[in-house]
C-alpha cells in the first residue's frame, strides 16, 4: 500500500511556488500579495491564520493578516474589502469563516472581488469550475485532486465516489474528477447504502466528518482512497476513514494527520500566485 505523504508533497509542492515566486518578482518586480480577514477570537482560526500566515512568508509572498473584534459589524468589513479589492498590491483575500452569527457569509463571500477569491467560493468562481473554465479551486479538494494524479496520473474512465457533498469539499471535488473524464458518484447522509457505492470506487474522496466510517470492507482492492476527515476523539484526531482496515485493501490511502490537511495551505498559496498571474 501507498501511504500518501501530504507533508512532503505540500513541501515539494512549497519548494515549486517558492522559485515561482522569485520569476514573478523579477518579471513584475513585485511579489503575489495574500490578505487575510480575521474576524473574533475563535482559536482554531487563530491557528489555521498563524499557520497561513508562516507558509505564504515561506514561500516569499507578502502577507497581511487583518484582525476585528468578534463584535465588529459587517459593513466594516464590507468597507474593508472593497478596499482590498481595489488594492494592487493585494492578489488574493481571504476571510477566514466561521464569522460571527451576525456577519452574513453569503454577503461576504460574494463581495470579495472573483479574481481574488483565493477560496474558490465566489459563486463566479464555483460557476466556473462547474464550466471547465479557469477559476479558483477551493484549496482542499483542489490539494486531494493533486494527490490523485500523483498516484494515477491519466483518471480518464475511472469510477469516483465521492462521499459528502459540501460547498467546501465534496461538490467541487466532484468538478475536478468530471474534469478528467471519471464517472463520478456523489453520496451523502440520505444515500442509501453507502458501502455498495463505496464498494464501485477505483477512487473514493470521504468528506464528512464521522470518525471511521468508511471500512475495510466498504473498499474493493487496489482503490485510491483520499480521507479529508478530520475528527477529535478521545483516541486523538482521526480520519473519515478506518485507517487500519482500509490500509489492508487500499492501493494508496492518505493518513490523518499528515495526508490531505497539509496541501490545504499549499494550495491557498498556489491560489494566491494563481490570480496574481491572471492580474497581470
Ligand atoms: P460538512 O459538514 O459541510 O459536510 C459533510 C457532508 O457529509 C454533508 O454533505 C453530508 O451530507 C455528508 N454526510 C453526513 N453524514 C453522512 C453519512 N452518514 N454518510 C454519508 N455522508 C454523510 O463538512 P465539510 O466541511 O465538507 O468537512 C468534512 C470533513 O472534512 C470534516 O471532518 C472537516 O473537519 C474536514 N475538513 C478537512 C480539511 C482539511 O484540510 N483536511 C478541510 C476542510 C474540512
Amino acid at each position: 500500500m501507498i501511504l500518501i505523504d501530504g507533508k512532503k508533497e505540500a513541501a515539494d509542492l512549497r519548494s515549486k511556488l517558492k522559485a515561482e515566486v522569485i520569476g514573478l518578482k523579477k518579471k513584475f518586480n513585485k511579489v503575489p500579495g495574500l490578505t487575510v480577514i480575521l474576524i473574533g477570537n475563535f482559536a482554531p482560526s487563530q491557528i489555521y491564520v498563524r499557520n497561513k500566515e508562516k507558509s505564504a512568508n515561506e514561500v516569499g509572498l507578502k502577507s497581511e493578516v487583518i484582525k476585528y473584534p468578534e463584535n465588529v459589524e459587517e459593513n466594516i468589513i464590507l468597507k474593508k474589502i472593497e478596499d482590498l479589492n481595489k488594492d494592487q498590491n493585494v492578489s488574493g483575500i481571504l476571510v477566514q469563516l466561521p464569522l460571527p452569527k451576525h456577519i452574513d457569509k453569503k454577503k461576504i463571500i460574494e463581495a470579495i472581488s472573483p479574481q481574488k477569491d483565493v477560496d474558490g467560493f465566489h459563486p463566479i468562481s464555483v460557476g466556473n469550475l462547474a464550466s471547465g473554465y479557469e477559476a479558483s479551486i477551493p484549496c482542499t479538494p483542489l490539494g486531494c485532486y493533486l494527490l490523485i494524479k500523483k498516484i494515477e496520473p491519466n483518471l480518464s474512465g475511472k469510477k469516483a465516489v465521492v462521499v459528502g457533498r459540501s460547498n467546501l469539499n465534496g461538490k467541487p471535488m466532484t468538478q475536478l474528477l468530471l474534469k478528467e473524464n471519471c464517472t463520478v458518484t456523489i453520496t451523502h447522509s440520505k444515500t442509501k447504502d453507502l458501502k455498495s457505492e463505496c464498494l464501485k470506487g477505483d477512487i473514493i474522496i470521504a468528506a464528512v466528518g464521522i470518525p471511521k466510517l468508511i471500512k475495510g470492507d466498504w473498499v474493493k482492492k487496489g482503490t485510491i482512497v483520499i480521507d479529508v476527515g478530520i475528527n477529535k476523539t478521545d483516541q486523538g484526531i482521526v480520519g473519515d476513514v478506518d485507517y487500519d482496515e482500509v490500509s489492508k485493501v487500499a492501493k494508496a490511502l492518505t493518513p490523518v494527520p499528515g495526508g490531505v490537511g497539509p496541501m490545504t495551505i499549499a494550495c491557498l498559496l498556489k491560489n494566491t500566485i494563481d490570480c496574481f498571474k491572471r492580474s497581470n
